[in-house]
C-alpha cells in the first residue's frame, strides 16, 4: 500500500484491518503513508500572492511538503497523483464566528428547551460535519456549553467524527444577576464570580473568552473578566450591537467587538473617540462584523429553496430536520430596512478610518444559516455587496484568520511545512466567486474527506 493516499474511509479500514493483517504476516512491512500530489490546478496560496498556473502541491502525511509548478517540481514515484486540472487549489476556509449548537432554527427558546441534551451528541457534530464538507477546515465557536464543545472537539481530534479544527470560547459570560436559563450562557453576578468563571474557561482550554450582554452596571465584572483572561494570555471578544454594549466593552479593554448594529445610522462621536483613543494607545482593536446575517435575509425570505437542499440537514435526524424546515418556512424573516447596507458601509468605513482590524466570521447557526452555507454566503456578501476584491476575501478567510487565531506559522496557507488543510473548487473563484460554495475536494491535516 506504500504510496497510496488514504482517504478517511480507507484509513479507518486500515486502522481496523492492518493490525489483523500484520498479525497474519509478521514480515509484511506496510508503511501507513499518505503521500499525495495535487497536479495541474490554479493555486491560490492564501497569502494574497498572485495565483500560479499549472501548480503542484505535494502532501506528505499531515503536512504540505512542497509547492511548485509542472516542469519545475517533480513528483516522486510513490506519490498518488490527483489531477486538479480545471480547478483552483487553495487553503481550507476559516470561519472564526460560528455557533455549532444551532442549525438555523429561528426559535432559540424552542431549540434550547427541546434539544439541549442533544447538542454534544447530535447538533454540534452535524454542524461540524457540514462545515468540513463545505470546505471550512477551521472554525471558532463563540458561545457553546464548555463541556459540550470540549467533548466534540476531542472526538474530532481523535478521528471519531468528522469536523473542522475547532477553536472555542466555551460558555459565553453574561454579567447579570439572572439565573442560568440556556446551556451556552453562564451568568456571572459579581466580580468574584466573573474571575472564577473566566479562570474555569481558561482551565478548560478555551481559546477565547466571550462576553454577552454588557451593561454599565456590569462594568466592574467586565473589567475583571478581561484582566483575568489577559493575565493568562487569553483574548476577550464581546457582543456589541448596541452602542452602550460597545462602550462598556471598550472601557474594559476587550480585544474584539462582535457585529455591526443597524439600529442607528452611525456610531456616535464619543464612541468613535473611544475607539480612536484605544488605537492611539497602541493596543489593536479587532471587529467581527458578520454582515451576511443581516443583508441576506430578504433573499432567503424570497427564495426558500435552500430549505429543500439535503446538504443543509446532513447529520440531523429526520425529526430535527423537519422541525427546522417547518419553523423556517412558517417564520417571518426579520427583514431589514433598505438602509441596512448603507448603514453597514458607513459604520465599517468610520471604524476602518480609525485603524480597526476586521476579522472574518459568519455567525453560522443563526436563523436560516446552516453550516454548509453560512461561510460562503458571508464571503459573497463582502465580495458582491461590499466590493471586496476576491483575492483579499480569500486571504481574509484563510491566512488572516489563522494569524488572528495565533497559528499562522502552522496552518492557513499553501506553503511548505504547513498543515495540509487544502480544498479545490471548480474554475477560478477570482472570476466566479460563487464556485466557493461547492468544493470538489477537502483535505484536513492531509486526509481527504471529500
Ligand atoms: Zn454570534
Amino acid at each position: 500500500m506504500t504510496g497510496i493516499a488514504l482517504n478517511k474511509i480507507q484509513l479507518l479500514a486500515a486502522k481496523v484491518f492492518l493490525p489483523f493483517l500484520l498479525s497474519l504476516f509478521s514480515c509484511l512491512c506496510i508503511a501507513q503513508q499518505n503521500q499525495v500530489a495535487l497536479v495541474g490546478g490554479l493555486l491560490i496560496d492564501g497569502t494574497g500572492a498572485e495565483p500560479i498556473n499549472n501548480s503542484i502541491v505535494l502532501i506528505r502525511n499531515d503536512t504540505i511538503e512542497a509547492v511548485g509548478t509542472i516542469g519545475r517540481l517533480s513528483v516522486p514515484d510513490d506519490y498518488q497523483i490527483v489531477s486538479t486540472e480545471g480547478m483552483t487549489v487553495m487553503p481550507g476556509l476559516w470561519d472564526p464566528h460560528v455557533h455549532l449548537l444551532y442549525n438555523g432554527h429561528p426559535d432559540f427558546g424552542h431549540w434550547f428547551s427541546t434539544y439541549t441534551d442533544q447538542f454534544a451528541s447530535v447538533t454540534i457534530p452535524a454542524s461540524a460535519r457540514q462545515f468540513l464538507m463545505a470546505g471550512v477546515t477551521s472554525v471558532r465557536d463563540l458561545a457553546v456549553n464548555t463541556n459540550d464543545i470540549v467533548s466534540v472537539r476531542n472526538r474530532i481530534n481523535n478521528d471519531e467524527i468528522d469536523g473542522p479544527t475547532i477553536y472555542a470560547a466555551g460558555s459565553a459570560l453574561m454579567p447579570t444577576d439572572a439565573p442560568q436559563t440556556r446551556s451556552h450562557i453562564l451568568p456571572v453576578r459579581d466580580v468574584q464570580a466573573a474571575i472564577d468563571a473566566t479562570q474555569d474557561l481558561i482551565d478548560a482550554g478555551m481559546d477565547f473568552v466571550k462576553i454577552l450582554g454588557a451593561a454599565p452596571a456590569s462594568q466592574e465584572s467586565m473589567n475583571a473578566i478581561v484582566e483575568t483572561a489577559h493575565a493568562a494570555g487569553v483574548r476577550v471578544t464581546a457582543h456589541g450591537r448596541e452602542d452602550e454594549e460597545i462602550r462598556v466593552a471598550l472601557r474594559a479593554g476587550v480585544d474584539e467587538i462582535q457585529h455591526i448594529g443597524v439600529g442607528s445610522p452611525t456610531y456616535p462621536q464619543d464612541l468613535l473617540d473611544m475607539v480612536q483613543a484605544r488605537i492611539d494607545g497602541g493596543t489593536p482593536l479587532y471587529w467581527n462584523p458578520t454582515i451576511g446575517m443581516i443583508l441576506n435575509t430578504d433573499e432567503l425570505a424570497a427564495d426558500p429553496e435552500f430549505l429543500d437542499d439535503p446538504k443543509n440537514f446532513v447529520g440531523l435526524p429526520p425529526e430535527i430536520e423537519i422541525d427546522i424546515r417547518q419553523a423556517i418556512s412558517n417564520a417571518t424573516f426579520n427583514v431589514q430596512p433598505p438602509t441596512a447596507s448603507d448603514t453597514i458601509k458607513r459604520k465599517l468605513q468610520s471604524l476602518s478610518e480609525l485603524g480597526v482590524i476586521f476579522t472574518f466570521g459568519s455567525d453560522e447557526g443563526s436563523f436560516g444559516h446552516p453550516a454548509s452555507e453560512a461561510t460562503w454566503r458571508e464571503l459573497e456578501t463582502w465580495v458582491f455587496e461590499m466590493g471586496m476584491d476576491p483575492l483579499t476575501a480569500i486571504k481574509w478567510a484563510t491566512a488572516d484568520s489563522a494569524a488572528y487565531l495565533g497559528v499562522a506559522d502552522k496552518v492557513g496557507t499553501i506553503s511548505p511545512g504547513m498543515l495540509a488543510d487544502v480544498i479545490t473548487v471548480k474554475g477560478s473563484p477570482l472570476r466566479h466567486f460563487s464556485t466557493l460554495r461547492e468544493p470538489v475536494m477537502v483535505f484536513k491535516h492531509g486526509l481527504r474527506y471529500k
